[in-house]
């Protein structure tokens, strides 16, 4: 084939072409967004042929595929996962070099897509990654959002939020369909006409309406010809729309309405785990997946295809509850558009329909007002109702008399106001309801939907999270995998489960030396890093310890900064105090609006500062907190990380996976009974990992009895002095009120424990300097980390969803020599 660029020389060729036909410039003048886009092109190029026999084949075969809807999809950069999936890696970086171009270079210039929050984001990237590597027919959808998760800058040290414009200079990794448009309505009323025979027939006259734009990007497998689609939509408004008001006479009029339409896609919601029930972000989740059904049964499915036989060929899993008003538009279509049945449709619907839940906060439990989903989806809502009137009429007759359960259960919940509980919609339609982690998916039956468990045991499983090796060890971290490929072979990367046989090198002298040099450069790439922005020095000799996450009361970066200001304090106290240096690494983004997250943010950038100007401290305490945490900055912090912070109140992380891709890259956690830390925890063995704290059943017990956080403030003299340090403004220039609220929440709410857990996190935290010390016995634990947390592969977690939930099976697709 012409276009494949297999050889240095055909890969020049080709991008000199890309940069001439495409950029309409020559190499003397190019910007590097210029090469930047002529070398993604050539990649892509490589990669279309691919795609479209993937296309081919997944249609002939007529198996069944998995369509995963999530409203977010944190995808970080697209260059290099590309160049590695399709084996390009070293002809591009040759290439470029003859070309005299530094490729680096180019690879910074990519603005990742963060088109996510956090975890949630992120492990829908991982899954369609993973999906594509073990050539499962799969498609992604969710939102092209103009502007995705916000630039975090740092103003004196408090957070100040910038538009995230990722599309300024265009994306050459999109393809957009515009003549693919697809119609989506809103608002408006519905009618009923009962006909002749019986029947009743609903017709849902919309109020207004817009165009999802597809816009489709590859997801290549990894080493496989196997190349899956991610199709995000982009709203655009219709001309009807337009005409309309342009008839009024009013042309201003009529471009307002047109920026109106394109608000639906116009940003990403920066609330993680914690919505605000806003109207723009219901029309949000409807718009996508209305366009991504009507695509899938119109467009994907073939034009003749009964949807009677819908289940055979397709199953949507629901990435949390943002997209299940699915199942209301789904049963709609069914019923009004194709007019099956309403049992036959409830019946198909209840088979394609699987949900995931990834909160136990109830506040993140999304419900929507019937207020405002009767006023902009009037029929969708008619549909819940219904659904719930037969589901309310079964609990009836299962539990006769037991009228408070049946309230309980309902989908629609009156207090404080009538609304839908997204949730339990998504439960009693689903076929399977799974959690995220072990610990998570046992709280999900024993807790949050402990009626459903009761009513539907077999509804109810778990699949653990997984992050994809492919991104978060191959790619962050090229020392170690040279290491581990060079010790096991490569087959790790398609099976994490080869890391085993690491183990036996966590005895080999030779081994832990590369291994630990590997970590000390990981270190200075970092530190690198944190010196060309920030301008701050960091010691090479220390701990390095990383805390990067959402930044969220329930995640306790408090507490961390808790420990921070003792170990400066003890310093204080015996400036010639023997402690092991250690650098305390954030990373965090606040909700804009999240009052006690960004006063989180300023006190942590204020303790740095003040410690900073200390002399006493010099080499031995340093805290940074770079700016802006996303993939790309994830993917050279947690190389470098010694120890993980994991310290989330137990009961309430549902998973984590930043947990995950620390162990994996060789840094030991410290953490709590939470989320999949209990897995890691099992997997890589307790004399490898830094167990502390409260359990989920005695914070459970503490909080019933009525907490009381002023009372270990009095008991504990090291926890006392660092709050009082903080309230007396020795951070803030003598001001006392400046972190106050925050003091305050600490003392007389601390909704999350973190006080009740200081003193034995300060333990656990001098245990983890003890065991430091031991050079080699850390990192022969250190290679453990890695060695045995293999489990946690995206890859092994849709095995999982297959076997558990899916039932889909791989169709490979044949590569040119077969
Ligand atoms: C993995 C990841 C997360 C999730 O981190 P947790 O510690 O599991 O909350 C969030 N943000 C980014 C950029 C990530 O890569």
């Amino acid at each position: 084939m012409p276009s494949d660029v297999d050889s240095v020389d055909t890969f020049t060729t080709e991008f000199l072409k890309r940069l001439q036909f495409g950029q309409g410039v020559v190499l003397a003048r190019a910007t590097t967004n210029d090469l930047y886009f002529a070398l993604a092109r050539t990649v892509r190029q490589q990669l279309m042929s691919r795609w479209l026999e993937t296309l081919n084949v997944q249609r002939k075969a007529k198996a069944k595929a998995v369509v995963y809807l999530s409203a977010e999809y944190l995808l970080g950069r697209q260059l290099d996962n590309n160049l590695l999936a399709s084996g390009l890696t070293e002809i591009a970086e040759q290439s470029m070099e003859r070309l005299g171009i530094d490729i680096t270079t180019l690879r910074e210039a990519e603005l990742e897509p963060g088109l996510g929050n956090g975890g949630l984001g992120r492990l829908a990237a991982c899954f369609i990654d993973s999906l594509a590597t073990m050539q499962i027919p799969a498609v992604g959808y969710g939102i092209r959002y103009e502007y995705g998760i916000f630039r975090q800058t740092f103003v004196d040290g408090v957070q100040v939020e910038q538009p995230d414009s990722w599309l300024t200079n265009g994306s050459p990794w999109e393809f957009p369909h515009p003549e693919m448009g697809v119609k989506v309505r809103f608002a408006g009323h519905t009618e009923t006409e009962h006909r002749d025979d019986g029947s009743v027939a609903t017709t849902w006259v919309h109020g207004w309406e817009v165009i999802g734009i597809p816009y489709n990007y590859m997801v290549p497998g990894y080493r496989t010809e196997n190349v899956n689609a991610l199709r995000l939509w982009s709203a655009r408004a219709t001309q009807a729309f337009d005409l309309q008001v342009f008839n009024s006479g009013d042309y201003l009029q009529a471009v307002r309405a047109q920026a109106f339409a394109e608000n639906i896609s116009k940003v990403l919601y920066p609330e993680d785990s914690t919505p605000q029930g806003k109207e723009l972000r219901l029309q949000q989740q409807y718009f996508f997946v209305a366009c991504s059904l009507r695509d899938y049964l119109d467009n994907v499915l073939p034009a003749d295809f009964d949807l009677r036989r819908l289940p055979e060929r397709v199953v949507f899993q629901l990435n949390d509850t943002h997209p299940v008003i699915a199942i209301p538009e789904l049963i709609r279509i069914l019923v009004d558009e194709r007019g099956i049945a309403w049992d036959v449709a409830l019946d198909i619907a209840r088979q394609v329909f699987n949900y995931t839940c990834h909160t136990l906060l109830p506040e993140a439990l999304e419900v929507w007002s019937v207020e405002l989903l009767g006023r902009l989806l009037p029929r969708h809502l008619e549909i819940i109702y219904r659904l719930n009137d037969e589901f309310l009429a079964d609990l009836r007759e299962a539990y006769p008399g037991d009228e408070l359960r049946v309230r309980r259960m309902s989908i629609i919940q009156e207090h404080p106001e009538r609304a839908v509980r997204m949730a339990y919609l998504a439960t009693v339609v689903g076929t399977k309801v799974n959690g995220v982690a072990e610990l998570h998916s046992q709280l999900l039956r024993d807790k949050v939907l402990t009626d459903f468990s009761a009513h539907w045991p077999e509804k109810f499983t778990n699949v653990t999270n997984g992050v994809t090796p492919r991104r978060f060890v191959r790619l962050a971290n090229p020392g170690l995998s040279g290491l581990i490929t060079e010790t096991i072979g490569e087959g790790w990367l398609k099976d994490l489960a080869e890391l085993q046989q690491l183990e036996p090198y966590a005895d080999d002298a030779s081994f832990l030396e590369r291994f630990a040099a590997i970590k000390s450069a990981n270190k200075s790439r970092l530190s690198e890093l944190v010196e060309r922005r920030q301008g701050i020095v960091l010691p090479q000799a220390a701990l390095y310890d990383v805390m990067v996450k959402r930044l969220h009361e329930y995640k306790r970066q408090t507490l961390k900064l808790l420990h921070v200001i003792t170990l400066y304090q003890r310093i204080q106290e015996n400036p010639d105090l023997d402690i092991v240096p250690r650098v305390v690494l954030f990373g965090a983004k606040a909700a804009p609006g999240y009052r006690i997250a960004k006063d989180t943010i300023a006190l942590i950038n204020a303790v740095a500062t003040t410690i900073d100007a200390d002399p006493a401290v010099k080499g031995r305490l340093k805290v940074a907190f770079p700016a802006n945490y996303n993939v790309s900055l994830a993917e050279i912090l947690i190389p470098a990380a010694d120890l993980s912070e994991q310290i989330s109140l137990a009961g309430k992380e549902a998973s984590g996976t930043g947990n995950m891709k620390l162990a994996l890259n060789g840094a030991l956690t410290i953490g709590t009974l939470d989320g999949a830390n209990v897995e890691i925890l099992e997997q890589v063995g307790a004399e490898n990992f830094f167990l502390f704290g409260l359990t989920e059943p005695e914070a459970q017990a503490i909080q019933t009895a009525g907490y009381q956080p002023h009372e270990h403030y009095a008991s504990s003299p090291g926890l006392r002095k660092a709050l009082d340090a903080v309230a007396s403004g020795e951070f803030s220039g003598g001001d006392t009120e400046a972190f106050a609220p925050l003091v305050d929440s600490l003392l007389y709410q601390d909704r999350f424990l973190a006080l009740a857990d200081y003193d034995a996190y300060v333990a656990a935290q001098d245990e983890v300097e003890v065991a430091y010390r031991d050079t080699k016995a850390w990192t022969r634990s250190a290679v453990l980390n890695t060695a045995r947390s293999g489990y946690f592969s995206s890859d092994r977690s849709i095995q999982d969803y297959l076997d558990r939930i899916w039932h889909a099976k791989p169709v490979p697709v044949a590569g040119p020599t077969g």
